[in-house]
């Protein structure tokens, strides 16, 4: 009489394990069907397949006849129709909400006159309360005859109650109104800060409307900041914007205590579609551990990951830090943000509290001063398992280039950039050096664990674009039509594996994430053509169908 009750049992721990019994296969929630999958698990291309999945894991992978007792009566069968089926793509390195604000901004990128550009402005004017701000806008004046730049008598008579601050797509110059000068007590005796330029009416002395640098910081501390329901309404947004895109987790780099609290207002409202892992400014490292060891680091959807910092600025202002010279402005090296004193006692620290450090380093200098201290730190405090990781790993040594497999240090780099750069970077450095700018290939041969992302909202999203100017090269402007210093560029494989394996090594989540291993998070994406058999100068053309996080569909075209 005992028999069949522990037969009962054994047959149910079996279903359980997901394992295929006779009788009882365990049924999957979601099914695709007639895909080519690429699982992530090794470099080869991606094969004839289909993939179960079931309380939001992935449950098998192998062939339709592999997966076909994983159908009952209440799956849903997805047709991939011939596409590639992968894991989620993640991106390591963005400032998520932020892009969230910027889909929302006005958009002057494509203004192509002065008259277009006042029109956006004053069109959007009429949908604010009056003391709204208007920011972002990106606007680019060379594109406007004589390339004159935009004064505030420009748009002062359509935008009387908004105070405008309205940035050049480069970051460095910005518009204000009257508006947003008196709300930030600019007049004509406010002095130029050091670094700054105010531009002024030669006739009245009055500001014309245009800062420049540092002195933008004069009207930006005047903007208030967003309320939670709009730092909410501009992360919902940017999730949509990911999901559309097939991005399942981005790291958040530089993120604030307002954002985590947005990300988890989110979560509770059970309203996340992609998992993000926050890393907060360096310097909060005392904060950061604080936090992390009253409420613990979070879960798998909102986690705090650990810290960010600065080395140097960018090669575009000529702040990224160099051994020599910069080749079109003689005896300049570029600066160091903080003293090196100071960083090394801020990742001593930040180790020491057991987080995970990552710092932006652009310049070849800072770039080896970084892993020096890395070296120091790590020797200093003996092994653990700590996966340093440097943000952008821009511009390198070659005698640099092997330290970060040897020792395990991650570069965390953005492929779009480097067709983006690629236009100038050459005038500013010279021919030597940008021979390893974007190594991304000197660093897979030597061992480095390669991450991908866009840095948005300095560059797109998308990261079928990332993947395109990795395998590709190919600048912008057209110029290098095989590459911009292509012996750098990467295969279809690697470029999307350092697009999701390498993102969940850089964040300490391999064993969840990353892959379409059985017992993962099914986190998923399913484009509609296999991009191994694409052109390469296509890639960028594929398109997502379906996106999958948790086992939940959050998006289909
Ligand atoms: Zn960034």
């Amino acid at each position: 009489m005992s028999a069949p009750p522990v037969l009962h049992r054994a047959v149910l721990a079996a279903c359980l394990l997901g394992s295929v019994v006779a009788g009882c296969a365990r049924k999957a929630d979601l099914v695709i069907t007639g895909g080519m999958v690429w699982t992530g698990l090794s470099s080869g291309r991606a094969q004839p397949g289909a993939v179960a999945i079931g309380s939001g894991r992935i449950l098998a992978v192998g062939d339709s006849a592999a997966v076909a007792p994983y159908i009952g009566s209440r799956t849903r069968v997805l047709a991939a129709g011939g596409g590639l089926v992968m894991p989620g793509f993640v991106d390591g390195h963005t400032h998520f909400i932020d892009g969230g604000f910027q889909l929302a901004s006005i958009d002057l990128r494509t203004a192509a006159t002065p008259q277009e550009f006042i029109r956006r402005i004053a069109e959007y004017a009429q949908h604010l309360k009056p003391g709204q701000w208007i920011t972002g806008g990106d606007w680019d004046h060379t594109l406007w005859r004589g390339a004159p730049l935009p004064r505030k008598d420009w748009i002062d008579s359509v935008t009387p109650s908004n105070p405008v601050f309205v940035t050049r797509l480069d970051g460095h110059e910005a518009l204000a109104n009257s508006a947003a000068f008196r709300a930030a007590g600019v007049t004509k005796d406010t002095p130029t800060p050091p670094g700054g330029e105010i531009l002024h009416d030669p006739r009245t002395g009055e500001p014309q409307g245009i800062v420049k640098d540092q002195a933008l910081g004069l009207v930006e501390r005047a903007i208030p900041a967003p309320a939670p329901a709009e730092r909410d309404s501009a992360l919902a947004r940017a999730l949509a914007h990911a999901a559309a895109l097939g991005v399942t987790a981005t790291a958040h780099m530089n993120a604030s205590w307002a954002d985590l609290a947005s990300y988890r207002r989110m979560e509770r409202a059970r309203r996340m579609t992609l998992r993000v892992i926050l890393y907060l400014p360096l310097e909060q490292w005392r904060d950061i551990a604080d936090t992390i060891r009253r409420q613990g680091p979070g879960d798998d959807w909102v986690r705090i990951g650990g810290c960010k910092g600065f080395m140097d600025g960018s090669a575009g202002s000529r702040t990224a830090y160099f051994f020599q010279p910069y080749a079109d402005s003689a005896g300049y090296y570029g600066l160091l943000r903080h003293p090196e004193a100071s960083m090394r006692a801020w990742i001593g620290a930040a180790d020491s509290a057991g987080l995970q450090v990552t710092v932006h380093a652009i310049g070849d200098r800072s770039n080896a001063i970084l892993l020096s201290i890395y070296d120091s730190v790590a020797r200093a405090h003996g092994g653990r398992d700590r996966r340093f990781r440097i943000e952008h790993a821009q511009h390198l040594r070659p005698e640099d280039i092997p330290a970060f497999g040897e020792r395990g240090v991650i570069p965390s780099m953005q492929p779009y950039h480097a067709i983006d750069d690629g236009r100038w970077v050459e005038q500013r450095i010279g021919p030597e050096r940008i021979r390893t700018t974007y190594a991304f290939r000197r660093l897979l041969d030597t061992g480095a664990k390669l991450a991908f992302g866009s840095d948005w909202t300095v560059a797109p999203l998308d990261p079928l674009l990332g993947v395109y100017a990795a395998v590709t090269r190919r600048t912008l402007d057209g110029k290098h039509p095989n590459g911009w210093v292509p012996e750098q560029k990467v295969t279809v494989a690697e470029a999307l594996r350092a697009y999701t394996w390498g993102n969940a090594w850089a964040t300490f989540n391999e064993s969840k994430w990353g892959t379409l291993a059985p017992g993962n998070f099914a986190d998923v994406v399913v484009l509609d053509r296999n991009l191994f058999l694409m052109p390469a100068d296509s890639l960028d053309r594929a398109r997502v169908r379906y996106t999958i996080v948790g086992g939940r569909i959050v998006f289909e075209r």
